[in-house]
């Protein structure tokens, strides 16, 4: 291109193509600011031509000019390329004597350039970004003073390109900024509008005031508060709203957050009062919402489930479980699960009697009355029954006109007075017809299981009906019975009154079916 001059490069050529980007002055428009720069280079330096050169990969290319020239030009054989090379100067006071610039185009052709002096553009890093010169068609000389001032000129050119690089960082950081308050903007409306539609709860508590700092609209619904009213319920808010017999679990809960991480949560189920007095249960995750410096959770955010429905119907059907439908008293099953928890704590020490209760003569009361009649003497039986026990004993059907009641804390002689008092409660019954009962008690004693006991009773039981009816027989003589029978003690006779000592073993009686609707 150039005559075969081929301009050398800086060997930190990658470098400093990188900074000469950095300032991103390639290819922009002309700026009055390095118009004025150029213009006032030529004026000092009294030359009719001044340039404003960076020389890019392969090529010089000219941000601003003064007496005219290329914008753009091959970097071989330029004499930016060269000067910008150098730390010092670069004069050359006659290019057509110059070899190195003698077969530059703009020598040997338009604009005929002769003189030549070029300042190097250095970053405060030392790279060489291009240069400033000023040209002339006539072969002339330079001053030093006059370098001087085209140094300072190129100083201002460097001065104005970090300034403006500085702006463009600037600029993009305000982008930047405007960017992140925009998507925090934009994340506070996406949370609002979650936080609003949920049909969950979601709540944010401070742990040190047990303060509610945030509560959505859901959970100011559910409590009858309105929003800015639930905002304020402020201090002690779950000793207020939280039940009693949940406080102690949700204050004592708050513990599990010292050691919990960002993504762990924990679960737990409680009921709050609404401004009903009306409890609702609710079942919550709960996590670390923010925490303080020293990484100690500061406030936790929960989000719970309105389960009071849940909890009605589970309770609805427990009760179905555990109730008999015809009587309205513990059903059998309610019994036995009543029953294996006496066994339990009395392996531990607790005393209690099982009596077992079965109506006199029933088929007769059928026979004769008809079933519905039955029925309601079943159900008048159960209520006198369960009339007479306290509320720590249970009376629970049997099945058919069979009742097992249990009696806690006593031992089977006040066992047997009790069990006296109820039988004499069956005997006053009146409506719909007169009934009797055969009662059969029995007392736990340690290593006995559920089995054993309802077997003594039934045993008992068995006594009562041999006996006669209408009595109460306590399993002591059962055993005793057994143990003479052993010995193969003959029989002895029956003192009046007192217990069923001659009753025989029972064998084992088959059960009823379940009662018929
Ligand atoms: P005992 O004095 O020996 O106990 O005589 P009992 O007639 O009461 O005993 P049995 O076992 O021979 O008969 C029990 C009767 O109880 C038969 C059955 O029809 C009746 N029964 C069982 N369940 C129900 C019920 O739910 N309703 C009515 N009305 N009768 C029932
Ligand atoms: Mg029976
Ligand atoms: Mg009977």
């Amino acid at each position: 291109m150039n005559g075969g001059v081929t301009a050398p490069v800086s060997p930190d050529e990658a470098s400093r193509l990188r900074a000469l980007r950095s300032y991103e002055i390639l290819d922009t428009p002309s700026e009055a600011a390095f118009d004025r720069i150029v213009g006032l280079a030529a004026r000092l330096l009294h030359a009719p031509m001044a340039r404003l050169t960076f020389v890019d990969r392969d090529r010089q290319w000219c941000k601003a000019a003064s007496g005219g020239g290329a914008s753009s030009t091959s970097r071989d054989g330029g004499f930016c390329a060269r000067a910008s090379l150098g730390d010092a100067p670069l004069v050359v006071n006659d290019a057509r004597e110059d070899p190195r610039f003698s077969e530059n185009p703009e020598v040997s052709g338009e604009p005929h350039v002769r003189f030549y002096a070029g300042v190097p553009l250095r970053t405060p890093d030392g790279h060489k970004l291009g240069c400033l010169c000023v040209l002339d068609q006539a072969p002339r000389a330079v001053s030093a003073e006059q370098l001087g001032v085209l140094e300072s000129l190129a100083g201002i050119v460097m001065d104005e390109l970090e300034l403006r690089r500085n702006q463009q960082i600037l600029e993009k950081q305000a982008y930047a900024v405007d960017a992140a308050l925009q998507e925090a903007e934009r994340n506070r409306h996406l949370f609002e509008r979650i936080a609003h539609t949920s049909p969950e709860v979601i709540y944010v508590l401070e742990l040190a005031s047990r303060k509610n700092v945030y509560a959505n609209r859901n959970a100011a619904a559910l409590l009858g508060y309105t929003q800015e009213e639930i905002e304020v319920l402020g201090d002690g808010l779950p000793a207020t709203i939280i039940h009693p017999q949940d406080l102690p679990a949700v204050l004592g809960h708050f513990s599990e957050f010292d050691t919990m991480s960002d993504d762990g949560y924990t679960e737990l189920t409680y009921r709050v009062r609404g401004v009903d007095g009306e409890y609702r249960w609710l079942r919550a995750r709960e996590n670390v919402f923010s925490r303080y410096r020293d990484k100690r959770p500061k406030e936790i955010l929960g989000i719970a489930a309105d389960i009071t429905e849940l909890k009605r119907i589970e309770a609805r059907l427990a009760e179905l479980a555990t109730t008999d439908e015809l009587t309205g008293i513990a059903n059998q099953r309610a019994f036995r699960e009543r029953l294996n928890q006496l066994v339990a704590e009395g392996e531990r020490g607790r005393a209690f009697v099982l009596c077992m209760v079965d109506a006199d003569h029933f088929k007769r009361i059928n026979d004769t009355l008809g079933h519905p009649i039955g029925d309601r003497v079943l159900v008048h039986l159960a209520a006198a029954l369960a009339r007479e026990v306290r509320r720590v004993d249970q009376v629970a059907r049997y099945g058919g006109e069979e009742f097992a009641v249990l009696l806690v804390d006593v031992d089977e002689a006040t066992g047997a007075s009790l069990a006296e008092r109820l039988r004499r409660a069956v005997e006053a019954i009146e409506t719909p017809v007169r009934v009797s009962a055969s009662f059969g008690v029995a007392a736990y004693s340690r290593g006995m299981s559920a089995a054993e006991l309802v077997e003594a009773a039934d045993g008992a039981l068995y006594a009562a009906k041999q006996q006669g009816r209408n009595r109460v027989a306590t399993a002591v003589g059962a055993r005793a019975t057994k143990a003479r029978a052993r010995a193969e003690l003959p029989p002895q006779p029956r003192s009046p009154g007192a217990s069923d000592r001659s009753a025989p073993p029972p064998p084992p009686r088959p059960r009823q079916a379940p009662p018929r609707g």
